[in-house]
């Protein structure tokens, strides 16, 4: 991409009513624009994110075994009558009628709908386990929309559902899930902890919400400090392995760790002291078991091997991609800008053209720009008639991870500057060189 050509609307100054360091830096780097309270349009960078974050999702997902499908925005009222939740939902429902006097919502979670979908068409334990997902818009009217798309009202996510015949099956569905939300976060450079989370008058231990820590965050969470250095599960961990997977998530379940609502002062106590950790998170995902609460009202059967019916046992498996984008940012960033992972960055690369109108210098970003979108990397150059320091304080805001300086000068000596965003480290080498190192 070339600068000159894009669509990149930098705010000079600070916007006021940005009050967390991610929604100011979205703000200002051209990520988002707010069309209405908690209400925001994707700019093209933001999108180039929100793309990133959502492609590892869906590796992660796939991987799994989950199996991707998209379901409409907009429900009918029946449906949620039919589980008993179109009343108790409340306000965060955004409710609608159509020409027709019917009424619709704009779906707040997709359990309702994916279950009728699953009833339609599953009847024997032969087709189980299932395990269906979309990432797809959802409303709810936040009472305080705040802090960008980290709590908005429109916002993306990436929800799944299984079904299986019994709790035993449900729970390695559960483990499964488990399993690819500690992948996702890991491999965009975060550190999600899974803590113990409500489950309402279901009961039980299935729950999880999974958690960055970050002084911003909206949650008050316990924790032992060793879950910041547990490994993440390697890419071919078998996913049909149950006892495997049981392994892994009593180890990842083996410490203390829990939300507010969950906190036990005595159990926290048990942890050695300097282990203890105290702060405030993110919450980015949210793993559920709830049994057979939506199947059996709704109906939703299948014949076990002895013939009998039975509902089946559910869980659903929450990811928030458009506040991801924001927590990734609370986690990396500094006085400059953005600083991304190399796996969710909008450009892998930023070139600056030092001198606009030299033509040494285009020449030489022109050969650059090519030799490394040709590796299939994300680029960006800036050849906008702009003087050099304007340049370096856009590639520090956009915050991607490599940056090549191509001044006259060095240009002259066969050499660029290569920079590393996250460390500010600069080296003079030749253009080759740059491609080789950041490939
Ligand atoms: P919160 O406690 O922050 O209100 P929630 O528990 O209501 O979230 P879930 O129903 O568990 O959210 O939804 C799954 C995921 O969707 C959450 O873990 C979060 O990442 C994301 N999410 C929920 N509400 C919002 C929102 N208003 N804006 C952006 N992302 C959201
Ligand atoms: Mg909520
Ligand atoms: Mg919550
Ligand atoms: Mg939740």
């Amino acid at each position: 991409m070339r600068l000159s050509r894009y669509f990149l609307p930098i705010l000079k100054e600070n916007p006021k009513e940005a009050e967390i360091v991610s929604h100011r830096l979205m703000l200002r780097a051209g990520m988002i624009r707010q069309e209405t309270a908690g209400i925001y349009a994707w700019l093209p960078l933001g999108l180039r994110v929100l793309n990133k974050v959502t492609g590892i999702i869906r590796e992660e997902q796939n991987r799994a075994g989950a199996v991707e499908l998209l379901m409409p925005t907009i429900q009918p009222a029946d449906l949620w009558r039919e589980s008993g939740r179109y009343d108790a939902y409340g306000k965060e429902m955004l409710r609608i009628t159509d020409r027709h006097e019917r009424e619709m919502l704009f779906g707040p979670t997709n359990e309702e709908m994916i279950t009728e979908i699953f009833r339609g068409y599953v009847r024997s334990y032969k087709d189980l386990p299932l395990n269906l997902y979309h990432i797809q818009w959802k409303f709810r009217d936040e009472i305080r929309p705040r802090f960008g798309t980290m709590r908005s009202r429109e916002f993306l996510m990436k929800d799944a559902y299984s079904f299986d015949l019994d709790k035993e099956g449900a729970r390695h569905a559960y483990n499964a899930m488990f399993t690819a939300y500690l992948r996702t976060f890991a491999r965009m450079g975060l550190k999600a902890v899974p803590m113990k989370a409500d489950t309402g008058p279901i009961g039980g231990d299935l729950s999880h919400e999974f958690i960055i820590l970050a002084d911003t965050g909206e949650s008050a969470v316990f924790c032992h400090s060793d879950y910041l250095s547990f490994d993440t599960p390697a890419a071919d961990t078998d996913f049909g392995d149950r006892a495997g997977l049981q392994q892994l998530v009593d180890r990842w379940t083996s410490l203390y760790a829990a939300t507010e609502e969950m906190h036990d002062e005595a159990g926290f106590a048990a942890v050695p002291e300097d282990r203890r950790l105290a702060a405030r998170g993110i919450e980015v995902g949210h793993i559920f078991y709830f049994g057979t609460k939506y199947s059996e009202p709704m109906n939703a059967v299948v014949a076990g091997p002895d013939g009998q019916l039975r509902p089946v046992h559910m869980g659903s498996y929450g990811i928030g991609p458009s506040r991801l984008v924001a927590a990734l940012i609370e986690a990396n960033h500094d006085e400059a800008g953005i600083i991304w992972p190399d796996a969710v960055a909008p450009f892998n690369v930023a070139i600056l053209d030092l001198k606009a109108g030299d033509s040494a210098t285009a020449a030489a970003c022109e050969d650059l720009y090519r030799q490394l979108s040709a590796r299939g990397l994300d680029v960006l150059l800036d050849d906008r008639d702009e003087r050099a320091g304007g340049k370096f304080a856009t590639a520090d805001l956009i915050g991607a991870p490599w940056q090549i300086l191509v001044g006259p000068k060095g240009l002259a000596n066969g050499q660029v500057e290569l920079k590393r965003r996250a460390t500010g480290e600069r080296e003079l080498v030749s253009p080759a060189d740059a491609v080789a190192r950041i490939c």
